[in-house]
C-alpha cells in the first residue's frame, strides 16, 4: 500500500473541504483532500445550483400564468425535455468551475480519489491503496438524503436530490415526502411547472419557521398551490407498475389514496458516515455517529480532528460551510495552536413563492420575559400589492433593556434581500431604534421591515 505523509488530511472535497485546503495551504501546511466522489460538491452539482434553476423556471412560468391580474394575456406551454436540459446544461457549467478547481489540487499533489476510513486516530486508508498518515485531520465529508424503510422498494420512481436533476422530462405527478427546505423548494417547482404536487410531512412545521404564526402564515401561503398534509401518517405505499400508490391519513385524521409517477424524498440529510470508522479515532460519537466539535474553533476536544460543513450537523447552509472550512483548515495546520474563527449571524432563506427566512435567534428560543416580538403582515403593504405579491408575515425579535434586534422569522416578497438587511443589522449588534434609523425608500418591501420593528420598538417599550 502507497504511504504519504502530510500536515493535514481533508475528508472531502465539498464546499468545505475545498475551502479547508485553502485555508490550510494559507497557512503554510501541505495539505491532501480525500474524496470517493461523485465530485464537483453537492452545492453545484445537486443542491443549491439546479434547484434554483429548477425554480427560475418555474417562477417564468408562474409569472406568465398570473399575467392576467395585470391585464396582459400569455399562454404558457412548458416543454419539460427543455425546462430540464438547461438545468443540467448551467449545472454542468457550475460544476464544471469546481472540477477544474480540484483538477489543480490534483496536479499538485493534493488530492487523491476514493474513500476514506480511519484506521487509528493518525492514520487514514483510502480504498486499498493509500495510507495518510497526517498531524492533523479535517471531516468535511457532508451529508446524504435519508430514506425512510417504507419508500425503499419503490425502485427509480424514488427520486431524491442526487436523481431529481436528472430527470429528462417533468414527472406528471408527483409525492413529496417533507416540508423542509428541499420539499418545499421543489415541491413548489414542480408544481409551477405543471406537476400535480402533493407535500407530506410528519411534523406539523414548514421549512425552518418555528413561531407559530409564521409556520401559519406560510402554511396558508402553500396550501393555495399544493396538496400540503402537515402531521400526516403512512399508511401503504408500493409501486405498481410504473406508478406509485401512497395511502395517507392526513393531520386531520381524513384518509387519502393517490396515484403518483415519482415520490421526491426530501425527509432529511444525515452525515456520510457509514464507512469512515469514526469510531477508530476513539472521540465518543453522538447519536449522528459523528463527534461533536466546538462551534468557534471546529476543533474536537483537544485533539488534532477538526470538522467542518454539513457533518457538523449545525447551519447546513453554503456559506456556513465555507467558513467552518476555513476555520478548521487552519487550525488543522497550525495545530496544537488553535484559536476561535469568525461566525456569522445564523441566516436561512427558502426559495419559494412566498419566500421564507429565518435569522439571528431562533423561534424556539424566544422567552417572553427577555423577548419582545414585533411584526407586519404583507397582505396591506403597498409595493408587495404592487407586484402582486402581498402575501406573508414577518416577526421580528429584539432584546428587553438592551433593546438590541436579535432575530427574525419571515414569509413574504423579497425575503431573500430583506433577510440580509435584518441578518447584517443584527450581526453589527444594532438595537431596533439604530435600524429605524437608516434610509428606508418609499416605495419597496423594506418598509414592511421598518413597520414590524415600529411595532417591535413599540413593545419593547
Ligand atoms: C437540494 C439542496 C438545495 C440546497 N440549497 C441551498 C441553498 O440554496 N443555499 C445554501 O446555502 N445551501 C443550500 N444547500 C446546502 C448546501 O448545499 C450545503 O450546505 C453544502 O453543499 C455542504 O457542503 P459540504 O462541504 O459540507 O458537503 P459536500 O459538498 O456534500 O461535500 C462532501 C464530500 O465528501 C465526500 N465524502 C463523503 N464521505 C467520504 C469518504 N468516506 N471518503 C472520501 N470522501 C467522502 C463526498 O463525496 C463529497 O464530495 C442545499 C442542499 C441541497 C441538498
Amino acid at each position: 500500500m502507497k504511504q504519504i505523509d502530510v500536515d493535514v488530511a481533508i475528508v472531502g472535497a465539498g464546499t468545505a473541504g475545498l475551502t479547508a485546503r485553502r485555508a490550510a495551504r494559507a497557512a503554510g501546511a501541505r495539505p491532501l483532500m480525500v474524496d470517493a466522489g461523485p465530485l464537483g460538491t453537492t452545492c453545484a452539482r445537486v443542491g443549491c445550483m439546479p434547484s434554483k434553476l429548477l425554480i427560475a423556471a418555474a417562477t417564468v412560468a408562474h409569472q406568465a400564468r398570473a399575467a392576467d391580474i395585470f391585464g396582459l394575456r400569455a399562454t404558457v406551454e412548458v416543454d419539460g425535455p427543455r425546462v430540464l436540459e438547461r438545468v443540467q446544461r448551467e449545472r454542468d457549467r457550475f460544476v464544471g468551475f469546481v472540477l477544474r478547481s480540484i483538477d489543480e489540487a490534483r496536479a499538485a499533489g493534493e488530492m487523491i480519489d476514493g474513500r476514506a476510513r480511519f484506521a487509528g486516530p493518525e492514520t487514514l486508508v483510502v480504498d486499498d491503496h493509500t495510507e495518510v498518515h497526517a498531524k492533523a485531520f479535517v471531516l468535511a465529508a457532508g451529508t446524504r438524503p435519508v430514506t425512510p424503510p417504507p419508500f425503499r422498494g419503490l425502485g427509480d420512481r424514488l427520486l431524491c436530490n442526487e436523481t431529481v436533476f436528472e430527470l429528462t422530462d417533468l414527472p406528471r405527478s408527483l409525492l413529496v415526502v417533507g416540508a423542509g427546505v428541499i420539499g418545499l423548494e421543489l415541491g413548489q417547482a414542480f408544481r409551477r411547472l405543471g406537476a400535480d404536487v402533493t407535500v407530506v410531512d410528519l411534523l406539523e412545521t414548514v421549512g425552518p419557521l418555528r413561531d407559530p404564526r409564521c409556520v401559519d402564515s406560510a402554511r396558508g401561503a402553500f396550501a393555495d398551490e399544493l396538496s400540503i398534509h402537515l402531521g400526516y401518517q403512512l399508511q401503504r405505499i408500493e409501486r405498481v407498475g410504473d406508478a406509485v400508490v401512497c395511502a395517507f391519513r392526513d393531520g386531520d385524521g381524513a384518509s387519502h389514496e393517490r396515484h403518483f409517477d415519482y415520490v421526491l424524498m426530501a425527509a432529511g440529510r444525515v452525515p456520510d458516515v457509514g464507512q469512515l470508522q469514526l469510531d477508530r479515532t476513539g472521540f465518543p460519537l453522538d447519536e449522528r455517529g459523528v463527534p461533536r466539535c466546538d462551534p468557534l474553533t471546529m476543533q474536537v476536544g483537544e485533539s488534532p480532528l477538526f470538522l467542518a460543513g454539513d457533518i457538523t450537523g449545525d447551519r447546513p447552509v453554503l456559506h456556513e460551510a465555507a467558513d467552518e472550512g476555513r476555520i478548521a483548515g487552519r487550525n488543522a495546520a497550525r495545530f496544537p495552536q488553535v484559536s476561535p474563527g469568525e461566525r456569522r449571524c445564523p441566516l436561512a432563506i427558502v426559495f419559494t413563492e412566498p419566500q421564507l427566512a429565518v435569522v439571528g435567534l431562533p423561534a424556539a428560543d424566544f422567552d417572553g420575559a427577555l423577548h419582545a416580538a414585533g411584526e407586519v403582515d404583507y397582505g396591506d403593504q403597498g409595493r408587495a400589492r404592487v407586484m402582486n405579491e402581498n402575501r406573508g408575515l414577518v416577526r421580528v425579535y429584539g432584546e428587553r433593556g438592551s433593546g438590541r434586534l436579535l432575530g427574525a422569522e419571515m414569509v413574504g416578497p423579497r425575503v431573500e434581500h430583506t433577510a440580509h438587511l435584518l441578518a447584517w443589522a443584527i450581526q453589527r449588534r444594532l438595537t431596533v431604534t439604530e435600524a429605524l434609523a437608516l434610509p428606508f425608500y418609499h416605495p419597496v418591501v423594506e418598509e414592511g421591515i421598518r413597520t414590524a420593528l415600529r411595532d417591535l420598538r413599540r413593545r419593547l417599550g
